[in-house]
Protein backbone atom coordinates (compact mmCIF):
# COMPACT_ATOMS: atom_id res chain seq x y z
CA UNK A 1 0.00 0.00 0.00
CA UNK A 2 1.79 3.24 -1.15
CA UNK A 3 0.06 6.44 -1.38
CA UNK A 4 1.84 9.04 -4.27
CA UNK A 5 1.49 12.87 -3.43
CA UNK A 6 3.53 16.19 -4.14
CA UNK A 7 4.94 18.43 -2.01
CA UNK A 8 2.47 21.12 -2.74
CA UNK A 9 -0.70 18.84 -1.88
CA UNK A 10 1.83 18.23 1.75
CA UNK A 11 1.57 21.85 1.58
CA UNK A 12 -1.51 22.28 1.41
CA UNK A 13 -2.73 19.90 4.16
CA UNK A 14 -0.11 21.10 6.51
CA UNK A 15 -1.36 24.63 5.67
CA UNK A 16 -4.79 23.53 6.28
CA UNK A 17 -4.18 21.92 9.42
CA UNK A 18 -2.52 25.19 10.80
CA UNK A 19 -5.13 27.41 10.05
CA UNK A 20 -7.59 25.13 11.60
CA UNK A 21 -5.23 24.98 14.68
CA UNK A 22 -6.47 24.38 17.68
CA UNK A 23 -9.63 22.64 16.21
CA UNK A 24 -9.33 19.66 13.78
CA UNK A 25 -8.86 20.40 10.13
CA UNK A 26 -10.18 17.75 7.69
CA UNK A 27 -10.93 17.28 3.88
CA UNK A 28 -11.06 14.94 1.29
CA UNK A 29 -8.08 13.59 -1.01
CA UNK A 30 -9.27 13.06 -4.53
CA UNK A 31 -7.34 11.34 -7.20
CA UNK A 32 -7.18 7.46 -8.66
CA UNK A 33 -6.20 3.77 -7.75
CA UNK A 34 -3.85 2.58 -9.41
CA UNK A 35 -2.49 -1.35 -9.73
CA UNK A 36 -0.83 -3.22 -6.86
CA UNK A 37 -2.63 -1.07 -4.09
CA UNK A 38 -0.78 1.98 -5.01
CA UNK A 39 -3.37 5.80 -4.74
CA UNK A 40 -2.31 8.86 -6.50
CA UNK A 41 -3.81 12.10 -4.79
CA UNK A 42 -4.47 14.31 -7.72
CA UNK A 43 -6.21 17.26 -5.31
CA UNK A 44 -6.69 17.98 -1.77
CA UNK A 45 -10.04 19.06 -1.19
CA UNK A 46 -10.60 21.37 2.15
CA UNK A 47 -14.04 20.65 3.94
CA UNK A 48 -15.73 22.58 6.99
CA UNK A 49 -15.22 20.49 10.29
CA UNK A 50 -18.41 20.07 11.32
CA UNK A 51 -18.40 18.18 14.15
CA UNK A 52 -20.27 20.48 16.23
CA UNK A 53 -23.61 20.07 13.68
CA UNK A 54 -22.90 15.95 14.54
CA UNK A 55 -25.63 15.42 17.21
CA UNK A 56 -27.85 15.22 14.67
CA UNK A 57 -26.40 12.44 13.20
CA UNK A 58 -26.20 10.65 16.83
CA UNK A 59 -22.40 11.13 17.07
CA UNK A 60 -21.95 13.22 19.42
CA UNK A 61 -20.03 12.05 22.16
CA UNK A 62 -19.44 15.34 24.38
CA UNK A 63 -15.84 15.94 22.70
CA UNK A 64 -15.23 18.92 20.71
CA UNK A 65 -13.69 19.67 17.12
CA UNK A 66 -10.46 19.91 19.00
CA UNK A 67 -10.58 15.95 19.24
CA UNK A 68 -13.02 15.02 16.41
CA UNK A 69 -13.98 15.96 13.28
CA UNK A 70 -16.78 15.18 10.46
CA UNK A 71 -17.59 15.88 6.64
CA UNK A 72 -20.59 15.96 6.60
CA UNK A 73 -22.85 14.20 3.70
CA UNK A 74 -23.13 17.06 1.38
CA UNK A 75 -19.39 17.60 1.32
CA UNK A 76 -19.18 14.43 0.44
CA UNK A 77 -21.19 14.50 -2.43
CA UNK A 78 -19.88 18.29 -3.56
CA UNK A 79 -16.26 16.85 -2.98
CA UNK A 80 -17.46 13.57 -5.58
CA UNK A 81 -19.23 15.56 -8.07
CA UNK A 82 -15.51 17.72 -8.12
CA UNK A 83 -13.54 14.56 -8.42
CA UNK A 84 -16.13 13.16 -11.31
CA UNK A 85 -16.45 16.22 -13.09
CA UNK A 86 -12.12 15.33 -13.77
CA UNK A 87 -12.53 12.41 -14.15
CA UNK A 88 -10.88 11.54 -10.32
CA UNK A 89 -12.67 9.30 -7.48
CA UNK A 90 -12.81 10.19 -3.84
CA UNK A 91 -9.37 8.10 -2.51
CA UNK A 92 -9.50 8.79 1.38
CA UNK A 93 -10.08 11.81 4.00
CA UNK A 94 -7.70 13.68 5.74
CA UNK A 95 -7.91 15.53 9.23
CA UNK A 96 -5.35 17.32 11.48
CA UNK A 97 -4.31 15.96 15.54
CA UNK A 98 -3.69 19.55 17.06
CA UNK A 99 -1.18 18.28 19.80
CA UNK A 100 -1.80 14.90 19.33
CA UNK A 101 0.51 12.35 17.47
CA UNK A 102 0.02 11.74 13.58
CA UNK A 103 -1.51 8.36 14.94
CA UNK A 104 -5.56 7.49 14.46
CA UNK A 105 -7.76 7.12 16.97
CA UNK A 106 -10.23 4.22 17.91
CA UNK A 107 -12.82 6.62 17.22
CA UNK A 108 -10.64 6.90 13.69
CA UNK A 109 -10.77 3.59 13.02
CA UNK A 110 -14.33 3.05 14.07
CA UNK A 111 -15.37 5.47 11.76
CA UNK A 112 -13.12 4.66 8.81
CA UNK A 113 -14.16 2.54 5.74
CA UNK A 114 -12.21 -0.13 3.85
CA UNK A 115 -9.78 1.04 1.27
CA UNK A 116 -9.97 4.97 1.39
CA UNK A 117 -6.78 6.50 2.81
CA UNK A 118 -6.68 8.05 6.14
CA UNK A 119 -4.22 10.79 6.58
CA UNK A 120 -3.71 12.63 9.56
CA UNK A 121 -1.16 15.33 9.76
CA UNK A 122 -0.16 16.43 13.81
CA UNK A 123 -0.13 20.37 14.19
CA UNK A 124 2.24 21.24 17.48
CA UNK A 125 1.98 24.70 18.96
CA UNK A 126 0.23 25.63 16.15
CA UNK A 127 3.01 23.98 13.66
CA UNK A 128 2.56 21.12 11.29
CA UNK A 129 5.15 18.49 12.29
CA UNK A 130 4.37 14.46 10.85
CA UNK A 131 2.16 13.65 8.36
CA UNK A 132 0.94 9.81 8.26
CA UNK A 133 -1.42 7.86 6.15
CA UNK A 134 -2.76 4.86 7.26
CA UNK A 135 -5.59 2.13 5.61
CA UNK A 136 -7.60 -0.54 6.89
CA UNK A 137 -6.55 -3.94 6.30
CA UNK A 138 -8.63 -7.73 6.41
CA UNK A 139 -8.97 -7.47 10.36
CA UNK A 140 -10.10 -3.75 10.46
CA UNK A 141 -7.02 -2.81 11.83
CA UNK A 142 -5.00 0.18 10.13
CA UNK A 143 -2.05 -0.14 8.60
CA UNK A 144 0.38 2.52 7.76
CA UNK A 145 0.77 3.34 4.27
CA UNK A 146 4.16 4.60 2.28
CA UNK A 147 4.74 7.69 0.26
CA UNK A 148 6.27 8.17 -2.99
CA UNK A 149 6.76 11.29 -4.43
CA UNK A 150 4.28 12.04 -7.68
CA UNK A 151 4.97 14.59 -9.76
CA UNK A 152 3.47 18.40 -9.82
CA UNK A 153 1.08 18.61 -12.38
ZN1 LIG B 1 -8.06 11.51 14.31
Amino acid sequence: MSLGLTKSQMAAIYDHGERAYPHECCGLLLGRFEPEDRKTLVETWAVENNWEGSGEFGLDDGQTSQRRFMISPDDYRQGERHARSKGLEIIGTYHSHPDHPAIPSEFDRNNAWPVYSYMIVSVEQGKAKVLTSWTLDDDRQFQNEAFFQAKEV
